[in-house]
């Protein structure tokens, strides 16, 4: 049992009326399919201090998304801590394409200090290939594969120890346990290249198991999921693990809370994942694009009127959201 004592509690202090007055479900268009969807729906509030995001998945049930709530409320309501520098490195995301359209993908992001390169969609080889590839375009980058919980053991141990050069590798196998006979059978081995978890951690007490476990060597956080800056905050610190704050595919409103968590972080080692905006074909707000491979931090952007109401989803949604919306709200209230 890991000790989740000393984690802050959630984000209770906003009644439902005040958060559904001033909530909009919208529909952002994607470039890319993203979780079997082209669309992500997500639910903007405005509050006393600035635009907030409360954007669950739509699979997760009520206690998950209370915690995304809180997050929500701490947007909108709190603020976040004083950041301790003013540019966040974010990386660049090279998807499963094949490795003649490398250079094309690369070109797009400009310059970037990292690479995550997504593998385990294809077979091995073209795995290696395409990650040798990015190393080849950018030799300087520090390059990172994300499996997603893709590989088996034997396929994990074969394809990091093809690729030395290979800062971190996230995910490659699913769970805790699965992660920590992996990374002790690469350190056996001699391979330095270090292991992230991102899926196996969702929630507060996962950080605390990883690190527990000895399993991975640095966390992708995320701060909805974890209930807000402050709380992800509290929580990398209790785990005593390097951190990436990456995105759950969020608006760049939403982005602008991931900022605020990376600008925050007393020890930022890695390059963040925070360059999702180009996913998303139109937004209600200036999109959080980096400039030289970075993103600054500072308020949500404000969404534009106009845009919002063309983005609003249709009524059966709206319903929808509003419900999910006092559903996550129930529990927050049942927890506090
Ligand atoms: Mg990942």
């Amino acid at each position: 049992m890991v000790d989740n004592s000393h984690i802050l509690p959630l984000n209770a202090d906003v009644a439902l009326d005040e958060l559904a007055a001033n909530a909009v479900a919208i529909g952002l268009p994607m470039n890319t399919t993203f979780r079997n969807t082209t669309l992500r729906e997500v639910m903007l509030i405005k509050g006393p201090i600035g635009w907030a995001e409360f954007s669950p998945f739509p699979e997760y049930g009520p206690q998950e998304s209370a915690r995304w709530l809180s997050a929500t409320i701490e947007a909108g309501w709190h603020g976040w801590p004083e950041p301790l520098r003013n540019a966040v490195p974010v990386n660049a995301t090279v998807p499963a394409v094949p490795v003649d359209d490398v250079a094309a993908v690369l070109a797009r992001f400009g310059p970037v200090p990292a690479v995550k390169v997504k593998v385990a969609e294809d077979d091995l080889a073209t795995d290696i290939a395409r990650v040798q590839r990015v190393h080849e375009l950018l030799p300087d980058a520090d390059i990172r594969i994300d499996a997603n919980t893709g590989y088996t053991h034997e396929q994990a141990v074969e394809v990091i120890t093809a690729l030395p050069f290979l800062r971190y590798a996230e995910q490659p196998v699913p769970g805790i346990e699965p992660l920590a006979r992996l990374r002790a059978a690469l350190r056996a081995a001699g391979s330095s290249v270090l292991i992230a978890a991102d899926e196996a951690v969702r929630k507060e007490t996962d950080p605390l198991a990883v690190a527990q476990a000895e399993a991975a060597d640095l966390i992708v956080v995320k701060v909805q999921p974890l209930g807000g800056v402050r709380r992800a905050l509290s929580i990398v610190e209790q785990a005593g693990l390097d951190a990436v704050v990456s995105s759950a595919l969020d608006s760049s409103v939403g982005i602008a809370a991931g900022v605020a968590l990376a600008a925050a972080l007393p020890h930022l080692e890695h390059a963040c994942g925070l360059a999702t905006a180009a996913l998303f074909a139109t937004e209600p707000a200036t999109p959080a694009l980096p400039t030289n491979g970075a993103l600054t931090p500072g308020p949500a952007p404000v969404p534009d009127p106009e845009v919002l109401e063309q983005l609003k989803l249709p009524a059966d949604r709206q319903r929808w959201w509003h419900k999910r919306l006092a559903t996550a709200h129930g529990v927050l209230m049942q927890n506090a």
